[in-house]
């Protein structure tokens, strides 16, 4: 079975999976040298054999937790929904599609875990987890304690959490509790899903999940044709006074105003340099979609590397701009 959607021909010492809580902290003890939690590794590319050992979640289950009637911190409208991490998240947007609970829906298809939606805080069409997620519960990696981190706990920002950055590597999470809508409000704003969906008096979740699953499945490379880790770069975020200047020699530059300054999509700065479609060795920007890097077939990390390197130059010389990768090096 494939553990990375790169399609990296990588070995590990040891591979465990676990599917409770007892068991990972069982298990915490006789774990020695590096240790690596992965889920789907569709965020992964291992630069080599990885030495040491690797975790997996088979926590399953996924259980709506209480009603309004007895829970007074929540509104008649919601429910909140606790869900195994090693739960396909794909598979968890669609349970709660099926049942008309709405806030993740614009979420569709993202590949990867639950547990994983945690850490990378995912994004796409204008909705984040953190929007929806109430509680991380996870184990202490080094002590074996249980600790649950509320949302608030979590420093999110876009594609960022405090499981990436100052807690790296130290919890396994292994459950996550979502706030869902019993009466969704769409969010519809972002790319062609408003136009999609213009055909349609009243379009419903199930409609905007169709919708997205199709851009997705149009734009963005399966994995399993055509190794890749989805977004490899993240898209930067500019002060106001940088963007006017770089916006003076490039009118149509697309952007969008966030906490912070602005955002520029780095798929549209890399296709301007010319590199939309192009390959360098056996790996390659994606056709369609500039943001995305693809092994074309046995590509090794170190030819993934140099082309993300030389497109960082790129981008840099030519609009002044640092960008960095989204995908996790191991
Ligand atoms: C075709 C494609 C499209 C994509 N589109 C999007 C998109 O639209 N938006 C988006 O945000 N991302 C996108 N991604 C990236 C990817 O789907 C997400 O980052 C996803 O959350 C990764 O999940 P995973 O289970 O595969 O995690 P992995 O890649 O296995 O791991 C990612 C990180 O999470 C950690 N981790 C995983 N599980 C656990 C756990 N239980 N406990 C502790 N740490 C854990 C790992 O250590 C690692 O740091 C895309 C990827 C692909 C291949």
């Amino acid at each position: 079975m494939s553990h990375n959607t790169f399609g990296m021909d990588v070995k590990t010492k040891r591979f465990v999976e676990y599917d409770s809580e007892e068991e990972l902290q069982a298990l915490i003890p006789t774990l020695s040298g590096e240790v690596l939690h992965i889920g789907g590794g569709s965020n992964l590319l291992f630069k080599g054999d990885f030495d040491g050992t690797v975790l997996h979640s088979a926590i399953r289950g996924i259980e709506e937790l209480s009603s309004f009637a007895s829970n007074p911190f929540m509104n008649e409208d919601e429910v909140l929904v606790r869900v195994g991490a090693g739960e396909v998240w794909d598979e968890f947007v669609a349970w709660a599609v099926e049942r008309g609970y709405g806030g993740v829906e614009n979420l569709s298809l993202i590949p990867g875990e639950v547990g994983a939606s945690a850490v990378q805080n995912i994004g796409a069409y204008g909705v984040e987890v953190k929007d929806v997620l109430v509680r991380a519960e996870a184990i202490d990696l080094q002590r074996g304690e249980k600790r649950v981190f509320e949302n608030a706990e979590c420093a999110y920002a876009y594609r960022q959490s405090i499981f990436k950055n100052a807690l790296k590597g130290r919890y396994a999470i292994t459950y996550v509790t979502y706030r869902l809508q019993k009466h969704p409000q769409l969010k519809l704003e972002y790319g062609n899903i408003k136009a999609m969906l213009s055909h349609k008096a009243q379009p419903s979740i199930s409609d905007v999940r169709q919708a997205i699953i199709d851009t997705r499945n149009a734009k963005l490379p399966d994995p399993k044709v055509q190794g890749n880790a989805g977004s490899f770069f993240m898209n930067p975020v500019v002060s106001r006074e940088k963007f006017l200047s770089i916006q003076k020699d490039y009118p149509q530059m697309p952007f969008y105003d966030v906490e912070g300054g602005v955002k520029i999509p780095a798929g549209w700065m890399i296709e301007q340099c010319g590199w939309k479609g192009k390959s360098l060795g056996r790996a390659a920007v994606h056709d369609k979609q500039a943001l995305v890097l693809v092994n074309l077939g046995g590509a090794t990390s170190d030819e993934i590397l140099t082309l993300c390197n030389t497109i960082c130059k790129d981008v840099q010389e030519k609009f002044g701009i640092d960008i960095h990768p989204e995908v996790n090096f191991i």
